[in-house]
């Protein structure tokens, strides 16, 4: 038995008073051991996938932690229907490279490919696809099997639409997911543009191109009042696209650059000397990366965050949602904050703040796009000096924008904030909860605050 790390999460204190105990299961029938009533098995029990949430929602203080990793293996590819079977602890790298051998793809253009099928259907798995194809991952489930807090599998199929939608987004309160079937297309190739451009020029532009039928995600850099834009359209033309450069890009912005920024920070003591090379490395970063090889990809061949996933400290982060509709404005503002958050406590991210657009995706309960599309904005940062409080300004920042918050990755997220943002729905999602857990056995402290 190992012991599971424990990390802060802003606002919440995790009691530490009990050794947290991890175990791990590797098949269908292990994991329902370990959920059923009879195992000695201490609770609160908190389903893990690869760990790469910036919460607590993934741990268990003094309860269990139930690692689903080794659940990895992909039961079926039907070509001829364009399904995919597999188990919860799949990587998505790993699928994605399964399904392109049948020249078949994941719907929708996802990234932090070492996470988990189950963690990324349990949790908004999201990304910047093209039109409606950027929802999360989990709308694509057809049906799955989930072993419930008291060791019972349940199959559910996307018929069962209400039940179906509150799984999808769950957060494994409501049990733990150990095999899912997805709808899955014939590989198809998009055509991509990278331009750089100023803060005020972007905003011109990103309301019109949230409502356009492309993709896009960004890289944005407050401090250098610079955006690096990657656009992303269905290709018109034939393209063979290669999955070298892509690799490279990957590389380059999720292992390279977030590694130099950790060394910066440890060798060069004053900051603003610092900061000033880590934001020239980033721009030559993207100089570099994006060449005009760049310009064809499909979603067989990202591997983005493949390296992250198995790293011993993956990069801090907190993300939150914000209405396509007026971006815009927040973004306007959102640079005033970095500005002025960094004049008064001297702390910045570090590496740059990445967004993208999300679509308005209603089949989860708890989707964050629910009513109408949505921008992710994700803050990262390698240092930890400073990074707890400037959560909390990043939270406060959040509020006064109508930022939604998704419960596995918005850092010093208020109870009260997220009440109101979810409203009927997170009751509806409660009530549900507590039919399928009436014991709480999945409800840490850290879950109780927002799902009791
Ligand atoms: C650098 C970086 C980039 C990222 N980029 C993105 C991105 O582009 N898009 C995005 O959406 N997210 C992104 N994330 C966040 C994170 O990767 C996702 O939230 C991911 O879906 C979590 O998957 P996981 O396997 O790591 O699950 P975990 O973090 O282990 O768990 C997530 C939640 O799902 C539950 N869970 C996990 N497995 C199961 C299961 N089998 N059954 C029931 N419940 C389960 C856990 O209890 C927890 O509540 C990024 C993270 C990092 C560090």
């Amino acid at each position: 038995m190992t012991v599971a790390p424990l990390r802060k999460t802003g606002r919440y204190a995790a009691p530490t008073h009990a050794e947290p105990a991890e175990l791990s299961a590797n098949s269908h029938r292990a994991t329902a051991r370990i959920l059923s009533r009879t195992a000695q098995v201490r609770a609160p029990i908190r389903p893990r996938g690869a760990g790469t949430s910036a919460t607590d929602c993934n741990s268990s203080a003094d309860g269990t932690t139930l690692s689903m990793t080794g659940l990895d293996r992909i039961i079926n590819i039907d070509s001829h229907n364009m399904t995919v079977t597999a188990q919860a602890g799949v990587r998505l790298y790993a699928l994605a490279e399964a399904l392109s051998r049948h020249g078949l793809e994941l719907i929708g253009n996802h990234e932090m490919m070492g996470r988990t099928l189950g963690g990324a259907i349990a949790s908004p798995g999201l990304g910047p696809g093209i039109g409606r194809d950027a929802a999360s991952l989990g709308r694509w489930v057809l049906s799955l099997k989930l072993v419930t807090a008291n060791g019972r599998t349940t199959t559910v199929s996307s018929g069962q639409k209400n039940l179906m939608g509150a799984i999808r987004s769950s957060y494994g309160v409501l049990g733990a997911i150990v095999e899912a079937t997805l709808k899955v297309r014939p590989i198809t190739t998009f055509a991509a543009t990278h331009r750089k451009l100023g803060i005020d020029q972007f905003c011109e532009v990103v309301d019109r191109l949230s409502n356009a039928d492309v993709g896009f995600r960004f890289y944005l850099m407050p401090h250098r009042d610079r955006v690096y834009l990657d656009l992303r359209r269905h290709a018109s033309d034939e393209r063979s696209p290669h999955s070298t450069p892509w690799r490279f890009k990957d590389w380059g912005e999720t292992t390279v650059l977030p590694r130099v920024c950790k060394s910066l920070n440890r060798i060069l003591p004053i900051h603003s000397v610092r900061y000033r090379l880590i934001d020239s490395l980033s721009e030559t970063t993207q100089g570099i990366v994006n060449s005009r090889f760049v310009n064809a990809g499909s979603n067989a061949m990202t591997r983005a965050g493949v390296s992250l996933a198995s790293s011993a400290r993956p990069l801090l982060y907190s993300t939150w949602c914000f209405p396509a509709s007026d971006f815009s404005f927040v973004l306007g503002a959102y640079r005033k904050f970095c500005l002025e958050s960094y004049e008064r406590t001297g702390f910045r991210a570090d590496v740059p703040v990445t967004g993208y657009r999300v679509a308005k995706d209603a089949s989860a309960l708890l989707s964050p796009s629910f009513d109408e599309p949505m921008i992710a904005l994700s803050t990262a940062s390698t240092q930890t000096k400073g990074w707890d409080d400037h959560v909390i300004d990043l939270a406060d920042f959040a509020e006064h924008w109508a930022g939604v918050p998704i419960y596995s990755q918005s850092r010093a997220l208020r109870a009260e904030y997220a009440t109101q943002v979810y409203g009927d729905r997170l009751d509806v999602f409660r009530r549900i909860r507590r039919q399928l857990d009436p014991q709480d056995r999945l409800l840490s402290p850290f879950m109780a605050q927002y799902f009791r």
